[in-house]
């Protein structure tokens, strides 16, 4: 294939034909990074840093642009798109400040002077999915220029459309060639190219668990950094002594944005036994009333899902045998279209209940205590994210402390600030992105003794 027709998944109709790269092309962008190496590490941290802050003022003056691009290419909400966008921004606003920041360490050792240095890897691919383009491109590309690497930017084959704006704005802001590239292909060309090649030092991917399995496999090869972020399952946990209004009224939120396709939903809510009748009255109205149609329009909450394979594979879970609870609705016609969907009750072993299904399906199950509701969360191989709905203090650290999940929040549902580290446990990935240690992801520390003792 050397090319693919992207199609506007609320409309089904062709945004644009996108030319797909080879192997030699990929080839041909590691080489132009190999190049620009030198040149970029010798910029000096000032330097670097003004050039990270031209760059965000290009994605800021771009942002309406960039958001627009997304709603076509993804369905993403315009809400959603235009946040986006800024959040792509206030990475590099962020990572502008490291350069000047890189510092090592002075080490008391005996017989002279001991001192670190963090440098860079080299060259980075970055490997993006197709659920939120530009921010997981971000999370990657910022940290590791300001570091600097030189970058190589995959994004999914379905939406590049982001990236290859992105990499025009890199250029209009002044940030030399071969330093950041971004090369659209397939997985299994380019992506796995960046894999095997020699001169790649190290790969940011975030995908599928089943992927990055498979791309971790392959790094182990060279030995190359790796930095993985998967699948999640994350969990709701709302207690008896909760908000109960506020806990059902977000819920939905919490798991139907982005239609689902979101690695930190929340798609399986565990509620006390003794509050879960009235918490499904109250978050059956909730759910009916998550305004589902045109992404473009302001008010929608929640566009299509991204193609029309994604919605097969959401319907497989919802079967004639699966108890559907409530259901919100969606447009007919043209789109890939799936409504919020409710399940309850659920067993444990429901594939619905241990699967992520990537789409706006969301189990639910009650527990009898605090044990049980941490033993019901912990019982999946991923740990990403999670959600705790309690007015007790002493709870919150305790089951926050006691669940194998990287990111949690009580009483709200947020996952992702650029400033704070993300990643999850287990099979939700290994390392961290964002906050303030990420430039560690993208360095080698390097050791220097000087002896000062004279002969
Ligand atoms: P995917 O694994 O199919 O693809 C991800 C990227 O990997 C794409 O760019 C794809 O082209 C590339 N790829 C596929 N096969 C490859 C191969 N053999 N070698 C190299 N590259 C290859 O994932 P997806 O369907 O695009 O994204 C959805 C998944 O991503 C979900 O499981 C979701 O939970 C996960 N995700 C995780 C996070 C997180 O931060 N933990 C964030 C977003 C999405």
């Amino acid at each position: 294939m050397t090319s693919v027709d992207l199609i506007n998944p609320a409309t089904e109709r062709v945004v644009q034909r996108v030319a797909l790269a080879t192997v030699e092309d990929a080839d041909a962008a590691v080489a132009r990074a190999v190049a620009a190496g030198p040149a970029w590490r010798a910029v000096t941290p000032a330097d670097r840093a003004r050039l990270l802050r031209r760059f965000a003022e290009a994605v800021d003056a771009d942002r309406e642009n960039l958001a627009r691009l997304e709603v076509e290419n993804t369905g993403h909400t315009i809400g959603n798109a235009r946040w986006e966008a800024g959040n792509v921004r206030d990475l590099l606003d962020y990572y502008s400040a490291a350069p000047e920041r890189l510092f090592g360490r002075q080490i008391p050792v005996a017989g002279g002077v001991d001192m670190t240095f963090a440098e860079p890897i080299g060259v980075v691919g970055v490997i993006a999915p197709w659920n939120f383009p530009m921010p997981i491109a971000a999370w990657g590309f910022a940290p590791a220029l300001a570091a600097g690497n030189t970058v190589l930017l995959k994004p999914a084959t379905l939406t590049p459309l982001t990236a290859l704006r992105l990499a025009e704005l890199a250029r209009e802001a002044g940030v030399p060639d071969g330093v950041f590239q971004v090369v659209a292909g397939e997985g299994s060309v380019v992506g796995d190219r960046l894999i095997t090649h020699p001169a790649v030092g190290k790969i940011v991917f975030t995908g599928s668990t089943e992927v990055g399995k498979r791309i971790l496999a392959g790094c182990a090869e060279q030995v190359k950094r790796v930095t993985l972020e998967l699948g999640g399952k994350s969990a709701n946990i709302v207690f008896a002594d909760a908000d109960l209004e506020r806990a059902a009224a977000s819920a939905p939120y919490a798991v139907f944005d982005n239609a689902g396709q979101d690695c930190c939903a929340r798609s399986r809510i565990l509620v006390a036994r003794g509050v879960f009748d009235e918490f499904m009255q109250l978050l059956e109205p909730a759910v009916r009333g998550v305004r589902v149609g045109d992404p473009g329009e302001e008010k929608t909450e929640m566009g299509p899902l991204i193609s029309a394979g994604q919605r097969e594979r959401v319907a497989s879970y919802v079967t004639d045998d699966v108890a559907v609870a409530f259901r919100g609705s969606c447009p007919d016609g043209p789109g890939f279209w799936f409504p919020p969907t409710v399940l309850a009750p659920v067993g444990a072993d429901d594939p619905t209940w241990t699967e992520e299904i990537f789409g706006p399906v969301v189990a639910v199950a009650p527990f009898d205590d605090e044990a049980d509701a941490i033993r019901m969360a912990n019982a999946s191989s991923y740990g990403l994210a999670g959600s705790i709905w309690t007015r007790d203090v002493g709870r919150a650290f305790r089951v926050a402390r006691a669940l194998e999940t990287g990111n949690l929040s009580v009483n709200s549902h947020s996952s992702v600030r650029y400033s704070t580290p993300f990643g999850g446990f287990k099979q939700s990935g290994l390392g961290r992105e964002l906050g303030p240690d990420a430039l560690d992801a993208f360095t080698e520390t390097k050791n220097v003794f000087i002896a000062t003792e004279q002969p």
